[in-house]
């Protein structure tokens, strides 16, 4: 390809929307440009990348044994009312009518589609195991769409659906995509985790996210250098250490004028955080609870959500506190009229400290089953850096990541409530078990350029590169530079390499700014040192140069296919 014909256009600024690598680089290197918020076009770099993953997750996928199909993008309705999910999904749902006035969807994801696909043409035993994906646009009306590729509106998704006649063949299934994504993300030189995952509410048997360790990734990971756990904070465990066993103290209400924080009330009572229990009010759904915990952890919503099967969970705001005659800054448990939720981190805590829901008041040594009723108590803490695994107590790390991939084992979630039954060797009806796995393959391009980049630009790793090999003439004006780049270009052509050419009539530094900036791995430049008979290669990845005799250069190329 010649860059004098190509369709490159760089940016010497970083784009003032652009706060991540991947966003600035992909942008300034002309790979993409946004056309709405969270919509971008792919510019004809980008779609070489983009089509060199794609080809990396087929290859795979297709090796599983997988079956690629594409479904369509305009869904209607109907669909999404038989799972609930066309209210479920709330406003992330892009939603149009036809000119009859039926009501379609934009596909988020297509778990409604291909259940419907298979219920209308799977019958017995017989027709099953099947294993589908797709590679294709997807739409979500994202809250916040952000970092580029990262969080778009319309971004591109590999999706795949397995369906099996047992849990135990479902299992299998659900191993082999784990290995398959393993491959693809080592394929395509990514340092990432696989790590336990939130089934949420409603939600299937197990699942787990594969995560780029990338600073400004949006989930947090806690992880054991030790035994390899690893898993996401919303649905990480961790082993509770416990405070010794006292005798009861007589419960006490104290002044505490001022005071309301976990550390201001233990500092005021000269107590350590661990014998103060907050009480939290949330609101889940419609009705208010009180969650109960130490002063040192931090509730968890998604374990909340999860406890009372609910889909949305949140504080309960200031003004709800007063109409429910909550004192704000005071909140106890004595006397509460809401439902209480004890964390585990107040099981076996004795002679602790809580607000006495009345204005610079609280209770000293309030212990559970004389003063307060707490009858179960749950994992509602968050885990944190430090805290003992669960597996093996070695201390926990905290770590942010992106999430690349997700597999789910959704159980009969979606066949159930569709009627996608088949008939079992017993004659017996049974709805058929699922698997799903997704890749976020547009939001793979931006994961590896935040894995892949310098001050200088991206720095593509060879599998990917949209380009293998770039050669610089730095002075077009040299018809000797002219001819050996058009020579060195067509041999490598003739290779089978994939080469960009800059023949344009620019600047040196202009010329390099570029390359640095667009990270094609090889680099052949030809300059001054032609006169010697020698041209100069250069890695991306490294600061190495070398000088290559011209009468070299072709078996050089060899190396370089
Ligand atoms: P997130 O928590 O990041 O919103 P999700 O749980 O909604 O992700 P899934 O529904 O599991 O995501 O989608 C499968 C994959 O698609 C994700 O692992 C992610 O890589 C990618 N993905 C999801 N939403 C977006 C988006 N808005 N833009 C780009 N990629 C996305
Ligand atoms: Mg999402």
């Amino acid at each position: 390809m010649l860059a004098s014909r190509y369709f490159m256009p760089t940016l010497k600024e970083n784009p003032s929307e652009a706060q991540v690598p991947s966003h600035i680089y992909l942008i300034r290197a002309g790979f993409i440009r946004s056309l709405s918020a969270g919509i971008y076009e792919y510019l004809p770099l980008g779609l070489r990348v983009l089509r060199k993953i794609e080809n990396i997750i087929r290859k795979r996928m297709d090796e599983s044994g997988a079956l690629e199909l594409l479904l369509p993008i305009l869904t209607p309705a109907e669909l999404w009312k038989e799972t609930g999910r066309w209210d479920v999904y709330g406003k992330e749902l892009f939603r149009l009518k036809d000119r009859k006035d039926a009501d379609f969807a934009l596909g988020p994801t297509h778990e409604e589609t291909i259940t419907d696909l298979v219920r209308k043409n799977v019958r017995s035993y017989k027709d099953l195991p099947l294993n589908f994906y797709q590679i294709q646009t997807k739409f979500r009306d994202e809250a916040r769409p952000r970092y580029g590729l990262i969080r778009g509106r319309e971004f591109i998704m590999k999706d795949g659906y397995s369906f099996d006649v047992s849990e135990e063949d479902a299992i299998k299934t659900y191993e082999i995509m784990k290995d398959t994504y393993h491959k693809i993300f080592k394929d395509l030189k990514l340092d990432y985790l696989m790590v336990e995952a939130d089934v949420g509410a409603i939600g299937g048997k197990f699942s787990h996210e594969f995560v780029v360790k990338v600073p400004s990734g949006e989930a947090h990971i806690v992880y054991c250098e030790s035994c390899g756990y690893a898993a996401n904070v919303e649905a990480a465990k961790f082993h509770h250490n416990k405070l010794p066993p006292e005798e009861l103290q007589p419960l006490e209400k104290v002044y505490t004028p001022s005071v309301s924080s976990v550390e201001e009330v233990a500092s005021f009572l000269k107590v350590p955080t661990q014998k103060i229990v907050k009480t939290l009010i949330y609101k889940a759904d419609d009705k208010f609870v009180a969650v109960l915990i130490r002063g040192d952890r931090e509730v968890n919503e998604t374990k909340l959500a999860n406890l009372l099967k609910a889909l949305d969970v949140r504080p309960a705001t200031s003004e709800e506190l007063k109409e429910l005659n909550i004192v704000e800054g005071f909140v106890g448990p004595i006397g509460l009229n809401l439902p209480i939720y004890g964390d585990y981190s107040i099981e076996g805590l004795y002679n602790f400290v809580v607000g006495a829901n009345e204005k610079d008041y609280h209770y000293k040594n309030v212990n559970i089953g004389r003063d307060i009723k707490v009858e179960h108590f749950y994992d509602l803490a968050s885990a944190k850096e430090k805290d003992p695994c669960p597996v093996c107590k070695a201390p926990l790390k905290e770590t942010t990541g992106l999430e690349v991939g997700h597999i789910f084992l959704l159980g009969t979630k979606y066949s159930s409530a569709m009627k996608a039954y088949f008939t079992d060797k017993d004659g017996k009806e049974k709805p058929i078990i699922m698997g799903c796995y997704g890749i976020g393959v547009s939001r793979l391009m931006a994961a590896i350029v935040e894995q892949y980049h310098d001050d200088k630009g991206i720095i593509w790793p060879d599998v990917v590169a949209p380009f293998d090999l770039h050669i610089l003439i730095l002075n077009m004006k040299d018809e000797k530079s002219v001819k050996s780049g058009f020579e060195i270009y067509e041999e490598a052509k003739n290779l089978g390499i994939d080469v960009l050419l800059d023949d344009r009539d620019i600047s040196p530094g202009a010329k390099f700014k570029d390359a640095d900036l667009i990270g094609i791995p090889n680099r052949i430049v030809i300059g001054k040192s032609l006169n010697e008979g020698k041209v100069e290669y250069q890695r991306r990845d490294s600061q190495e140069k070398k000088m290559i005799d011209l009468d070299k250069v072709k078996e050089f190329l060899q190396t370089l296919k």
